[in-house]
């Protein structure tokens, strides 16, 4: 897969999942602009790690509409086109229903819902005039199975996952694609809050035995975003060690 000269925009990148993913596109030629939301010493480590004189962070707060149109003005000044977005921001806010407080249910979807909604509008003018792009949004597997202690979680994924097959059908004739990549359980700050004993539950339940790198995500999401999944859209691609099958 090549990316030089592809300039491509991933929310989150200043960790985890997001961080792979920003500096995996980066060894295949893309120059990419990503977002933090607090952490913009993490986010720097990471810029620095990248080749190429055309990266650039911003900060992102997906709960803000303010914040998200600054983020997308920024996005369209420094790049004439837009070849990809990664939708990779989000957060947990986990408690059973009964003791979930509607300000976590309200914090949880209005980041990875609402936020994203915000991203795709805005940034779709220009792909719209551009006649091309891919999106890929970051589900997850719990938004594909539901999962105790995170109705609010797997209710803002499995929306992602409906929101994007709704858009993708609305721009498929302009050539622009959105998909969905659906991870399973990966080494990251959000799954670091586990205790072992939940981390080996979990393991127990995966076919493969482990759980993943954030490398094998960004390898997903790169095939999303290249020329070699052209004729792709509207799809979920689950990346989880075969614990759950469609
Ligand atoms: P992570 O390590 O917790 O990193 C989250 C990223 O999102 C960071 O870059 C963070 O910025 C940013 N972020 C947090 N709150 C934000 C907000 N309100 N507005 C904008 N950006 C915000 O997460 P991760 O584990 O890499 O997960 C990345 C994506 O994969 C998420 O959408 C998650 O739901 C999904 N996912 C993860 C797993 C897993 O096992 N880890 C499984 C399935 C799906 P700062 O660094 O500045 O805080």
């Amino acid at each position: 897969m090549k990316f030089e000269n592809k300039n491509i925009f991933v929310t989150g990148g200043s960790r985890g999942i997001g961080a792979a993913i920003v500096m995996h596109l980066n060894s295949l030629g893309a120059n990419v602009i990503f977002s933090y939301a607090s952490q913009e010493d993490a986010a720097k480590t990471v810029l620095q790690s990248l080749k190429g004189e055309h990266n650039q962070i911003v900060k992102l707060d997906l709960s803000s509409e303010e914040s998200v149109l600054s983020a997308c003005s920024f996005v369209s000044s420094k790049f004439e086109t837009i070849h990809g977005v990664v939708n990779n921001a989000g957060l947990t806010a986990d408690n059973l229903l009964l003791r979930m407080k509607t300000e976590d249910f309200d914090k949880v979807i209005n980041a990875n819902l609402r936020g994203n909604f915000l991203i795709i509008k805005t940034l779709l003018k220009q792909l719209l005039k551009q006649r091309l792009g891919s999106v890929v949004n970051i589900t997850s597997v719990i938004g594909q199975t539901g999962n105790a202690g995170q109705a609010n979680y797997a209710a803002s994924k499995a929306g992602l996952i409906a929101f994007t097959k709704s858009i993708a059908l609305e721009v498929a004739s302009r050539n622009i694609r959105l998909n969905c990549v659906a991870p399973g359980f990966i080494r990251t700050d959000m799954t670091d809050k586990l205790t072992d004993e939940q981390k080996n539950t979990i393991i127990q339940k995966i076919p493969l035995g482990r759980i993943a790198e954030p490398l094998e995500i960004a390898q997903a999401v790169a095939f999303l975003l290249s020329d070699e999944s052209t004729y792709i859209t509207g799809q979920t691609l689950s990346v989880n060690g075969g614990m759950f099958m469609q």
